[in-house]
């Protein structure tokens, strides 16, 4: 059950990992951003030149108009840079900011994390199910326990002696047991 939940989740990561890469390349081609206006305050979403950049205001005196639905798409022509998709220190990409203003309740934050940093972690679950996979696949074959890897040569009790994982034998009697030994 764990094993097959974690296979689900790393697909959906892989399917994470193929999203990532496509908003990636779009955004060199484009700068996306999506506005949600709720009853205070004002985020921004902006994708373009590498970085996804979230950021929220609470100030919304120098809006013009504020949609009935609360959301705004804009698609741009590529961003002349990072610093007018995201104006704060940016450091591979990665950054945040709050700027605290004496009397100000709700300051203005914004918080920007690359591309790359996304994809890279969406991989990381797959390339574990790839190596656990590989692991597991190498270690049946070579009669070792699936679990721990301890060696179950010349084992016949049908139990890891490591850890107490019941192992599946292979023939019922310890002559294929030697047979895998003088095998490997
Ligand atoms: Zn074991």
């Amino acid at each position: 059950m764990r094993r097959r939940l974690f296979a689900v989740a790393s697909a959906i990561s892989l399917l994470l990992f193929v999203g990532t890469v496509v908003l990636w390349v779009r955004s060199y081609a484009a700068c996306d951003q999506l506005i949600l206006y709720t009853r205070r305050s004002r985020i921004d979403l902006v994708s373009g030149l590498g970085i996804l950049a979230c950021s929220r205001t609470a100030d919304l005196s120098h809006e013009l108009v504020i949609p009935d639905s609360g959301w705004v798409y804009i698609s741009n022509d590529p961003a002349p840079n990072r610093a007018w998709i995201c104006p704060i220190p940016l450091v591979w990409g990665f950054g945040y900011y709050v700027n605290r203003v004496k009397g100000v309740a709700d300051p203005w934050r914004a918080l920007s994390v690359p591309y790359w940093a996304m994809a890279l972690g969406s991989l990381i679950m797959p390339a574990a199910w790839l190596i656990l996979s590989y692991r597991r696949w190498s270690c049946n074959r070579a009669n070792h326990c699936p679990k721990c890897g301890y060696s179950l040569t010349g084992n016949t009790s049908g139990v890891c002696p490591e850890c107490g994982t019941p192992v599946p034998q292979h023939g019922n009697s310890s002559g294929s047991n030697t047979m895998a030994t003088s095998e490997s």
